[in-house]
């Protein structure tokens, strides 16, 4: 079977519905992931194109141990790049090329797992702010969390990244001026999925947007965690969701059927490619009591 790298054209690139004379492209890099990238991507691919605002390609590296010289994909042609990808190196041509793309101004989304990889990459770490797992630790940078309402950097030794049992748990907003934030509610209620922890690096984050408590009965950190924060790195406009882990198939990923990762997932994307945001708040996003999913994945 013949395979095409770096691009291929991926499972829904018709289902460009509304008005929108000219869609947003995005770029979503998978094909590595100790996670279920399979399910992820093509998640992430039906959110997106279901708003009617993104038009949506894949570049797919080759699976691990491959010729990585093969994955080359054209950053420039997008307006924003989602990672979605845990793996091995990238070449030192595609690592520069990714780097010129974010300092020139790119649209990056961080998702979930993605800020994982390459913690020996001191400019990645720099495009995440904060990471887990893949030995990071004190050398990484400091723990960040919210305390008594204000940010705290921890410089105490330990692990960076860990999470609890999976559960649904409450998001609490922290700076609701930010675009992102506008019309969304300061507690909702998120979709079974992990809530990572001690997550640690450079913590360079520009707009902290969403926490949430990681209860030490869920074994988790007692701590109130970021979990949805813009980065501050030069004129890039980057957005970092660590909310989403892929279920085993696509109707049955609960976290990213959850309409509020759905929709801050959106409206992020769309920020970190325009700047703006111009999608409304649906009638059907989660309250601060009650879970709201979106099981195929269609949006109202
Ligand atoms: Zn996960």
């Amino acid at each position: 079977m013949k395979k095409i790298f770096p691009l291929l054209a991926c499972f829904l690139l018709v289902a460009i519905t509304t008005a929108n004379a000219r869609p947003i492209k995005a770029l979503i890099v998978t094909g590595q992931n100790n996670h279920n990238w399979q399910v992820s991507h093509i998640v992430i691919e039906k959110i997106l194109e279901n708003s009617g605002l993104f038009e949506v390609d894949c570049a797919i590296t080759p699976p691990k141990g491959g010729n990585m010289a093969e994955f080359k994909p054209d950053f420039d042609k997008y307006q924003v790049v989602i990672l979605d990808y845990n793996g091995d190196s990238w070449s030192d041509e595609t690592n520069s090329k990714f780097m010129d793309y974010v300092k020139k101004g790119g649209g990056i989304v961080v998702y979930h797992a993605a800020d994982n990889a390459f913690s020996g990459w001191d400019e990645f770490n720099k495009v995440i702010a904060l990471g887990g797992w893949e030995n990071r630790n004190e050398k990484s940078g400091p723990y960040l969390y919210v305390k008594d309402g204000k940010i705290v950097l921890d410089e105490s030794p330990g692990v960076g990244g860990s999470h609890g049992a999976q559960h649904e748990y409450i998001m609490n907003a922290f700076d609701k001026k930010h675009p992102i934030m506008k019309g969304l509610p300061t507690h909702w209620k998120h979709a079974q999925d992990e809530l990572y922890d001690r997550m640690r690096g450079p913590a360079n984050i520009k707009s902290l947007l969403y926490t949430a408590y990681s209860s030490p009965e869920k074994n988790g950190s007692g701590r109130e965690e970021p979990l949805i924060f813009t980065v501050d790195f030069g004129k890039a406009r980057i957005f970092h969701t660590m909310l989403g882990h892929a279920g085993a198939t696509v109707e049955d990923s609960p976290a990213m059927q959850c309409t509020g990762f759905q929709v801050t997932l959106l409206r992020g994307a769309e920020w970190a490619a325009t700047g703006k945001v111009t999608q409304k708040v649906p009638a059907d996003f989660p309250t601060a009591t009650t879970v709201s999913m979106r099981k195929d994945y269609k949006q109202p």
